[in-house]
Formats: C-alpha cells, structure tokens, sequence
C-alpha cells in the first residue's frame, strides 16, 4: 500500500545522474524520477550543469507536477542530476526538495542523496566547529558540506569524505564539469550504473535505466565512488566493503517490482516470497488474493505452491496519493475503501487467503478484514510476506518507533483477533532467506532481527528519510542558474 491510507514502510528517495553532452539530460532526468517516483512523492528536482554552472529547479509534489515542458526546455547542460523524495509528515517543506546546492571552491556542488546518517549529531556539531554555517537538520547538507570543503576534484573528494560519514548513503552530486555518484560501505541503498547511447548514467534502481533506453552495466559497489563520463566511469574503491548489507525491504516493498537487485530480479523475489510462505502456513481456503500491487507477486506465488485458485477481489484506486485531501470524519471512516473496492462477485461465500507485504503499526488492516467480511468472505486468513517488523529503522526508511510497531507489542493471535482475521501468519526469517536465494549475511534485516550492520545513532533518534530541513527559507531563486 501506498498513499495517505498506507501502513507500509514509508519509502526513501531515489536518484540519478547523466553525464551525456549531446543529449537532452534534463528530459532523461526526467523519465527517470518518474520511473523512480514510487521512491518518493513529495518532492522533486532537477540540476543541470553547463559551462558556465549549475540550476536547479526542484519543489514539493511529483515529478509530473514539478516539471512541465517549458521548465525542461529551460534546463540545458551537457549534465544532470535528479532526486525524488519521501519525508515524514510535517518536514514536508520546499527546502527539504533535492538537489541541494553549496559554494565550492569558485564551483558549485550539487547533491541528490537516498538514505541516513547515523552521525549527523556528531558530524553537525564537528562541522560547526570548523565554521560551517547551518540553519537545518538535514543530514544531506551535512554530505553537501564535507563534499564543499574539501580541495581537489569532486572525485577525490568524495573518497576523502567517507570515513567521516556513518550510515546509509548512496549519492549522486555534480560540480559545473564532474558527475559522480558514490555508495556506503555496507551498500544499504541500491545504486547502479547505466550505458547510453551517447552518454552513461547512474540511478537507484534498474527500472530507471530502462525507462530512458540505458543498459544496466554494474552496481555501483560499497564503499566505491565512481566518476561519470560521457563514454566511461572511472572507479575508486575509497572504502572497504564491510558487510553487504542491502536493505531487505528493497526486496519485499521498496523496489519497483521491474527492478532487478543484486542479480535477482524483484518480482521473483517477491512471487518466491509467496510461494515459501505457502508451504509454511498455506490453510485450507477456496481463493488466494493480493493486496494489490505490492502484494500480488507473493499473492501469485502462495497460489502457485498452494494450488489454491488465485484471483482479484478487490480495485485499487491508483490515485490515492499522499497528498490526498483528508476526507471529512464521515467518509473517513470509510478508511481503506479510498483505496480499495472489494469484488462481491469474486469473495462472496469463500474462504480467502489475503496475502499482503508488510504491517507495521497495523493501522489499516482491521478495515480491510471487515471490508472483506462485509463483502461476503466467509473466512479471512492473513498471510504477510515478510517476517514480522519488530525494531526501527536508522537508514532512511520511515518505519515508527518501537512501540509504534505493532509485532513489536503484540503476539500474532493477539493481532489476528484486533484485526478480526480467521487466522494470521507471517513469512519466517528462514523462509525469507530460502525465498531470496542468498546468504543472509547479503542484507540488512535490522528491522526484523535487530542486529544493526551499522550501530544506530547515541541518542536512537530515526531520521526522515534523506535528511530534514526545518528551514522555511523562501525559494526566490528556483530555475534560476546557480552561479559560484
Ligand atoms: S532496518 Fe529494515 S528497512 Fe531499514 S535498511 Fe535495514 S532492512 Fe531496510
């Protein structure tokens, strides 16, 4: 689920980088973050950069409402950098809209990050020792800052910075003539390389690259910085490789489900999901139905393994976003039924298998069983393909508290009956494994395991994802060429 409505883990942001001087790299941009805009829908931006440097124009909303034609004709350069950007309800500010742009040495650094900083308390408070001047939070100013002050090439530079940035950080940045794109140690975010023809390009998910007719060519690996050119990268390994640790979730919700991670392409994933999950809890049922989308590859899989018969029961709304106007109390608790429309035809008399991605504070699911009951089903069986979320999130997803976190303080037939489900089962941690095809020790479950790959932040604050800027600066200024 996504959308005003939603308990899923609220998503991140996604990037992109072009370096291709006879193409329209603003366009491209574009058609990337649109691709990427389930990553992120409150925000967007674009910069370009030309001989004489660097414009942004970024503004809160989605991609297709931030940019039209005049604006992208406007936006010319021989390179460009994008980001979408998801933020906790009340950061949702122009200022917090991505590229940054910072003064560098007679240049200017524009940056697009997706993830969080543990260190930002320390970092901040290092750099405004050295006379750096904030008036945000934002863990991305803080990567915009190092990357400012420190001499020689953007390169060099971004190598030379990573020791002193803990976390998760996959990041795009230009200066009036680099483009690189660089990856934390752990690789929690995705980040991939693309071919042109004409140009290379980097992004968060493999999805984008296609949509602007590149080839994937690698991943951009942890701990690496690579520089983009328009017919090479040049790579440096800056830090060691800890521990792969990608962001399971990038598996089970994140990623478009058209994307492939780490050699697996994200659909498998998730119908193995479903299918792992069936030989684990299937019951006895007539149909199995998916939350619809992210639950309908799990849901085709249980299906396939259980032999039970799959079908729709119910519309999604696709138009549901989050910045939906909050209906008034009456048709609020209407609830989920914005979101969904139940098939009668389909559901009623029968014993159902819903199979869905995830629960987090369990808000929304309780609607869904009832919607399901007063449609007709005659059982209603949960089955989540994911184990159960039971500890926050310190890398830029948007997941509650601990005690927001509903299998965090209730056992699963004490949720199966607050939701009124003839029975509730989740994924196992085993399962997940078996279902990913890969070493656990390839990715982060911090989430559901509660071993971090890099130790939370002192004070155990979660960020917003990509960083919060509390600044209500004005955006005079917005489109308008960015000059050192
Ligand atoms: S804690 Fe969970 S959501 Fe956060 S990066 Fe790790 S696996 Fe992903």
């Amino acid at each position: 689920m996504s959308g005003a409505e939603s308990d899923s883990p609220r998503e991140e942001c996604g990037v992109v980088a072009i370096a291709a001087p006879e193409l329209d790299v603003s366009r491209l941009a574009y058609f990337a973050l649109h691709a990427m805009q389930h990553r992120g829908q409150e925000s967007a931006g674009i910069a370009v950069a030309d001989d004489e440097g660097v414009t942004v124009q970024r503004d809160l909303g989605l991609v297709t409402a931030v940019f039209d034609e005049p604006s992208l004709r406007g936006l010319t350069g021989h390179a460009a950098i994008g980001h979408v950007r998801y933020s906790t309800t009340g950061a949702n500010k122009w200022d917090n809209a991505q590229p940054l742009a910072r003064p560098r040495e007679g240049d200017i650094v524009t940056l697009g990050h997706n993830g969080n900083l543990t260190n930002s308390a320390e970092l901040r408070d290092e750099l405004t020792a050295e006379g750096e001047a904030f008036d945000a939070t934002s863990d991305s100013e803080l990567i915009a800052a190092l990357l400012a002050s420190e001499p020689g090439s953007l390169f060099a530079a971004a190598g030379a910075i990573m020791p002193r940035i803990s976390g998760a950080y996959s990041v795009v940045a230009m200066s009036r003539d680099e483009v690189i794109a660089f990856r934390d140690p752990h690789g929690i975010r995705p980040l991939v390389i693309g071919q042109l023809d004409g140009g290379m390009c980097a992004a968060s998910e493999t999805c984008a690259l296609e949509q602007i007719g590149g080839e994937f060519v690698r991943e951009v690996e942890p701990g690496e910085v690579v520089r983009i050119g328009p017919a090479a990268v040049e790579s440096v390994q800056a830090e060691k490789t800890a521990s792969r640790s990608l962001c399971v979730f990038e598996h089970i919700y994140f990623a478009r489900p058209d994307s492939v991670l780490d050699d697996r392409a994200v659909w498998e994933s998730r119908r193995e999901m479903g299918a792992v999950l069936a030989g684990e809890s299937a019951p006895e049922a007539d149909l199995v139905m998916g939350l619809p989308d992210s639950g309908t590859p799990a849901a085709i899989g249980f299906a396939g393994e259980s032999g039970i018969d799959y079908a729709e029961g119910v519309v999604r709304n696709r138009y549901v976003g989050r910045s939906f106007i909050q209906p008034d109390q009456d048709l609020r608790r209407q609830g989920v039924r914005l979101k969904f429309n139940p098939l009668p035809g389909v559901i009623r008399g029968k014993r159902i298998v819903v199979v869905d991605d995830s629960i987090v504070r369990g808000t929304t699911m309780s609607q869904i069983v009832q919607m399901l009951r007063e449609a007709g089903a005659a059982e209603v069986h949960l089955r989540i393909s994911s184990p159960p979320i039971l500890w926050p999130c310190f890398y830029g997803i948007d997941m509650a508290t601990r005690d927001q976190l509903m299998a965090a303080n209730r056992s699963i037939t004490q949720m199966a009956e607050d939701f009124g489900a003839s029975s509730l089962a989740y994924l196992s941690l085993e399962g997940l494994q078996t279902a990913l095809g890969r070493p656990a020790g390839n990715y982060c479950r911090a989430c559901l395991t509660g071993e971090y790959p890099v130790a939370p932040p002192e004070n155990g604050v979660t960020a917003s994802a990509c960083g919060t800027v509390e600044d209500d600066s004005p955006r005079a200024g917005n489109g308008e060429p960015v000059r050192s």
